[in-house]
This record gives structure tokens, C-alpha cells and sequence, in this order.
């Protein structure tokens, strides 16, 4: 079938829930990927922060070659080998003493919202099941967690939402003081808002957020889902505001591409949970727990965690000086390799120029251009990147 045929099968067959661009991508190697005419692109949007190792990393394709024709899926109903591997890893590297692994990002949410109603129903005294969370966040699309979305875009529709949610302003701590109530047990919060438009908290945000849990016996989740695994610099996003959450979530990265997800706690809280509470088929399959093993053992072992920094200041050094060249640029965040270009005109345009010219990005939130490249990215890529932002802004 050729390029025309397969997006009219899709326009066909698939639901139409995604706004797509007319290329199908069939190939990548590191940052680059290709579509079935054979164009070449750097990708900037690694399926959304999630090909972090670059595409088909060996040792990520080594572990699922291996694995595949050893042990492909066996029901939680028995222990399994990888699974326990990961989360002795997890566990060494991050505040958390216990793991649950399911799918996806939301699927990972909606664990630790309901280990968080779980934990206040049997430990903590009165009636608490609210949670609070940010607005412009986003945490997943199943119904628990597209309502602690705070985004009325993705919930239109969809009434009744289920109840035990309160949103405030991100970065606007008195906002979430006046918010506790009695029935508040849980503040979940991304380290940095991703699809709201690479919105990084104010210092001392986080940690004030953490006092307040502490003040009114309430749990702090943190939604690691786009910035955990690497994208920051640190291989979690919360080790740089020297606070730990009660529960941490992750998925995109964790796995480079195999859908997983993660929720992780301390002892304490993670023993809310008993047999029968929680499960999913096929969380902690033995070829995800695989595929995430090597992506753990690579951003560990394999320099991907420093060449992040480093690159970190290279790429934003450069986005700085591309914003002093183009007026459409207002604002310039981030940290690490996720970062937002804001800009003074809706970007969807410029995403689609970039495009033409080889270089995929995507914009979020109307304005805000998001990059997110996989950490192994080279310098002469992010030139390369560059040159095309110069050459599509404002053209
Ligand atoms: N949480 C955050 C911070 C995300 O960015 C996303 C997805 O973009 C999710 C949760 C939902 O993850 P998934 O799409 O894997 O369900």
C-alpha cells in the first residue's frame, strides 16, 4: 500500500480521536526516523518524550529479542523474574519502597489515586478522598484521571465525572493552603507541567507543597510521567527540589517505546494496598519488565543522565539565542531536554513548516512549541534542529 492508501484505510477503520499529520512514520535509528516515502526527519517529539534512548536502542532491542523467545507474558498470579529485577531497581534508585506495574500514564494515576483514597480510608481519621490538583495539568484520559486533569477541554462531555477532585493554580501555594479540606487527602501535582506548556514551578513551590502535606497529614503525588526517567537531567524530576512525594508515577520513558507504567510509594502508603485492591492482566509482563530493564541499566550505566546535562545547556543556549532572533518568541522554559518555546502566535503552523523541512516538534497548549528529544541527542543535531526553527519562524 503506499502513503495515500494507508491514510485513507485509516481515515476508514480507525476512530477518528487523534489529529494526524499526513505521514506515516515506518523506521527510526537514534533521533531520526522515516515515512514510507523514505523522507528523513530528526524527531524532537520521540512519541512524546517516550523514545528517550533514541529509537531502537540496541540494548533495548537485545532485552526484547531475548526475552520474547524466553518468556513472553505469565499472569501476576505467580512471581516473575524480570518484574521483581525492575522493582529492586526503582526501589534503590528513588524515594520508594514498592512498585505496582501496569500500562501507561493514566493507568498509573488512577493507581496512585486510588492507593492515595485507599491509604486515607484506612489510616487516616474522618472522611477524606479529595485531591487536589493543578490547573493547565494533565494526568491521563481514563474517567478518574482525565477529572484530575485540570483541563475542562479534555472533560467536556463526559458528565457525570466522578467526584473527589479541586484544582487550583500551578505555582500559587496560598491557592492550595485555602483549598485543603477536611475531606482533602491527596495533592498530585507534575514536577513540571508538560501538556499544560512546559510550565516549571516557581522555587520553593514543591517544597511548600510538601510542608503542607506533612502540616495536614496529606500525601504528595508527583506525576513523573513526562519529566521522570532522565528528562530533567536527574533520573527522577523530583531529586532537584531535594523533597520526596509520598507516591511517584512513570511511564513514556520508562520503557523507550513498550507501553508500561509505574506506580511507586513508600512502604507506609504502598501498604494500603492488599491482594484483590488493585491489578491489571498484563502489568509487569515479563517482555515490558525486560525492555524497561535495559533502559534502566542505560540510563544508569551509559553516561545518557550527564550527556543530558550537558546537552541541556547546549540546547538551551542555542533556543536562547533563536528567540533573540525572532520576535514571535516570547518565552523560553524548561529544564533538561524538555523545553517550551512560547510563542506571540498559535504554533501549529511552524510545527508543519518544521515538518516539511525534516524536523518533527509539536506544539501544545495553542503556543507553546515542545521539544522533547531523546537524551542521546548529538550537538550537531540540535544545530541541525535550529537551523530549520531559523529558517520556519516567521517565514
Ligand atoms: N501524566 C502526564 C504528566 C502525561 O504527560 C501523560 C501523557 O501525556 C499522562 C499522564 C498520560 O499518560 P498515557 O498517555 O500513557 O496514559
Amino acid at each position: 500500500m503506499n502513503t495515500e492508501e494507508l491514510i485513507a484505510l485509516s481515515e476508514q477503520c480507525i476512530m477518528h480521536t487523534y489529529r494526524r499529520f499526513p505521514i506515516v512514520l515506518v523506521k527510526g535509528s537514534g533521533a531520526r526516523v522515516w515515512d514510507s516515502e523514505g523522507k528523513e526527519y530528526l524527531d524532537f517529539v520521540a512519541g512524546i518524550a517516550v523514545c528517550s534512548l533514541g529509537h531502537a536502542h540496541p540494548k533495548v532491542v537485545d532485552a526484547i529479542q531475548k526475552q520474547v523467545e524466553l518468556l513472553t507474558h505469565v499472569s501476576n498470579l505467580y512471581y516473575i523474574e524480570p518484574q521483581i529485577h525492575l522493582a529492586g531497581l526503582l526501589v534503590e534508585h528513588s524515594f520508594a519502597d514498592k512498585a505496582f506495574f501496569c500500562n501507561s500514564g493514566a493507568e498509573a494515576n488512577e493507581a496512585a489515586i486510588k492507593l492515595a483514597r485507599k491509604y486515607a480510608h484506612d489510616s487516616i481519621e474522618g472522611n477524606r478522598y479529595e485531591i487536589i490538583t493543578m490547573e493547565d495539568s494533565f494526568h491521563g484520559r481514563t474517567l478518574a484521571t482525565v477529572t484530575a486533569t485540570g483541563q475542562e477541554k479534555f472533560q467536556a462531555g463526559f458528565d457525570p465525572l466522578p467526584a473527589g477532585f479541586r484544582y487550583v493554580p500551578f505555582n500559587d501555594i496560598s491557592a492550595v493552603e485555602r483549598a485543603v479540606s477536611e475531606h482533602t487527602c491527596a495533592i498530585m501535582v507534575e514536577p513540571i507541567q508538560g501538556e499544560g506548556g512546559i510550565k516549571v514551578p516557581d522555587d520553593g513551590y514543591l517544597q511548600s507543597l510538601r510542608s503542607l502535606c506533612d502540616e495536614r497529614d496529606l500525601l504528595l503525588i508527583f506525576d513523573e510521567v513526562q519529566v521522570g526517567m532522565g528528562r530533567t537531567g536527574t533520573l527522577f524530576a523530583y531529586e532537584k527540589s531535594g523533597i520526596t512525594p509520598d507516591i511517584m508515577t512513570l511511564a513514556k520513558a520508562l520503557g523507550n517505546g513498550y507501553p508500561v507504567g509505574a506506580m511507586l510509594a513508600s512502604d507506609t502508603v504502598a501498604s494500603a494496598f492488599g491482594p484483590g485492591n488493585h491489578a491489571t492482566t498484563f502489568g509487569g509482563n515479563p517482555l515490558g519488565m525486560s525492555a524497561c530493564l535495559a533502559v534502566m541499566d542505560t540510563l544508569l550505566n551509559d553516561g545518557i543522565l550527564e550527556h543530558c546535562r550537558s546537552m541541556s545547556t547546549y540546547f538551551f543556549d542555542r533556543l536562547g539565542a533563536l528567540a533573540e532572533r525572532h520576535a514571535e518568541i516570547c518565552g523560553v522554559r524548561g529544564e533538561g531536554l524538555i523545553a517550551g518555546l512560547e510563542l506571540t502566535c498559535p504554533g501549529d503552523e511552524i510545527v508543519w513548516k518544521a515538518m516539511e523541512k525534516g524536523l518533527l516538534i509539536n506544539c501544545t497548549s495553542g503556543n507553546i512549541l515542545r521539544f522533547v528529544p531523546p537524551l542521546v541527542i548529538t550537538e550537531d543535531e540540535v544545530d541541525q534542529a535550529i537551523n530549520i526553527m531559523d529558517e520556519v519562524i516567521g517565514s
